[in-house]
């Protein structure tokens, strides 16, 4: 380990430069070509260190740059080294902040999150490779949508994290130097409430009103909120109705919910139905949209101090 130690404290220069390549190539989730040349840049450092590397570029096999260090053991667990190589940044914004530093910091998009790490763990192959096979198999791989969610590329993590021994995902720690230890799920869910329009003032009995309902169903809602178990519920968009003086025939919130685990999740998808389902105001229906209920969106970490 120290001699893996002391090479990569000696790139410190090279380690730079790499991260200064990746920062100026625009890879916003949607540009193809930008995350491909992302791929590009790092298959070639991991090529002329001769490790394994290939880059699957089909978006719909979830595209992913994978390369491996064999173990001494084959049917070892592998460990697994991960990251994205997808930013949020639109095209363009290379040329219009590129690479700079300043004093002890680099600026750029991406440069935390997270073309740093990818340089990361690149460098950690490449200092793994000059050593002698670890027991065990080492794998990287890099995705290309993480910040849209991992829709595809969730198929590859799937694929080669499953039986793992471990996963080091080099995402950006904390300002504090925390790492990031485990991460919340979440998803989003979309809530439609019909109900019946009438004049306000002449036949307001006849109307049902779809945002009444809307707004007993909020207050639900947000009380499956539990901080102390990590659930937070948040309707944090709604819309509706068609004047002040019309009993509203329709509304719509959007709901964001976050948990800790799967069996959270089940019970929490479970609750939200339940109070969907519940009645409302006499002659209003509430549907819950299944299009955007098993979206799942990127999180806050929970994080524990560096070691
Ligand atoms: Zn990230």
């Amino acid at each position: 380990m120290n001699a893996a130690i002391e090479w990569l404290s000696s790139q410190r220069p090279a380690m730079q430069a790499a991260v200064a390549t990746l920062v100026d190539i625009d890879s916003n989730s949607h540009d193809k070509a930008g995350t491909d040349r992302v791929a590009q840049a790092m298959l070639g450092w991991l090529h002329a260190a001769d490790i394994d590397a290939e880059h699957r570029a089909d978006p719909s096999e979830g595209d992913a740059l994978l390369a491996r260090l064999p173990g001494a053991q084959r049917d070892a667990a592998p460990v697994l080294l991960m990251g994205h190589r997808d930013t949020v940044f639109p095209s363009g914004t290379v040329a219009q902040r590129p690479w700079r530093v300043e004093g002890d910091r680099a600026y750029g998009p991406g440069v935390s999150d997270m073309k740093s790490g990818l340089v990361l763990q690149c460098f950690v192959l490449m200092a793994l490779r000059r050593l002698p096979p670890l027991p065990f198999p080492v794998l990287g791989l890099f995705t290309a949508d993480e910040e849209i969610g991992s829709q595809r590329g969730r198929v590859a993590i799937e694929t080669h994290a499953r039986g793992a021994r471990a996963a080091f995902n080099a995402e950006p720690g904390r300002v504090s130097g925390n790492l990031v230890v485990e991460r919340k799920g979440g998803a989003t869910f979309a809530i439609d409430v019909a109900g019946r329009a009438a004049h306000a003032g002449v036949n307001h009995a006849d109307g049902a009103s779809a945002i009444e309902t809307l707004a007993r169903k909020v207050q639900a809602l947000h009380a499956l909120t539990d901080y102390a178990s990590g659930i937070t519920s948040n309707v944090g968009l709604i819309s509706g109705g068609l004047s002040s003086n019309t009993v509203a025939p329709s509304a719509r919130a959007q709901l964001d919910v976050r948990f800790c685990s799967l069996a959270q999740r089940e019970a929490l998808f479970e609750r939200i139905r339940a109070i969907v389902d519940a009645p409302g105001v006499a002659r209003t229906t509430a549907t819950l949209d299944a299009g955007v209920s098993t979206v799942t969106v990127p999180d806050v970490g929970f994080s524990r101090p560096a070691p």
